[in-house]
């Protein structure tokens, strides 16, 4: 018992290989994308984070820090834009309202459908890396090339 309780201890512990290998590649991306959407919205915001998450692809905090799972990187551009501008504009609107999703269409008019998009890849493919990686191979829309 204790050393079942001990290995669970170190499992939590031990970093998780691919996430050490690809967070700066993402931040790196992540921080790229949302200047570029910034230019049109000019918000402020404080710290962005890039995470191992296991259940979101990114969130908002009140205080105005942004929160990314790694694995955008491996999500096809387009849905991974759709993410990180969702986020940024809860800067401004920290719900779903009507009018969140009006400030996200003045950017991304199609958000709807690769909302739906996103919540098909994660019932039918879900999040594992390998799973993602094999996606973003077969992937291919008007808006990725
Ligand atoms: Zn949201
Ligand atoms: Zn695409």
């Amino acid at each position: 018992m204790f050393h079942l309780r001990l290995l669970r201890r170190i499992k939590k512990r031990t970093p998780n290989v691919p996430y050490l290998d690809n967070k700066e590649t993402a931040r790196a991306l992540i921080h790229e994308r949302l200047e570029h959407f910034n230019k049109h919205y000019n918000f402020s915001y404080n710290r962005v984070a890039i995470r191992d998450q296991r259940r979101c692809w990114g969130s908002c905090s009140s205080k105005g820090n942004l929160n990314f799972s790694y694995k955008l990187l491996f999500l096809p551009a387009c849905l991974r834009d759709y993410v990180i501008l969702h986020e940024l504009c809860h800067l401004r609107e920290l719900n779903h309202s009507a009018c969140f999703w009006e400030i996200m269409a003045e950017v991304m008019p199609d958000y709807k459908s690769r909302a739906i998009q996103l919540r098909h890849l994660e019932k039918t493919t879900g999040t594992a890396v390998s799973n993602l990686k094999q996606i973003q191979i077969n992937h291919s829309c008007d808006i990725c090339f």
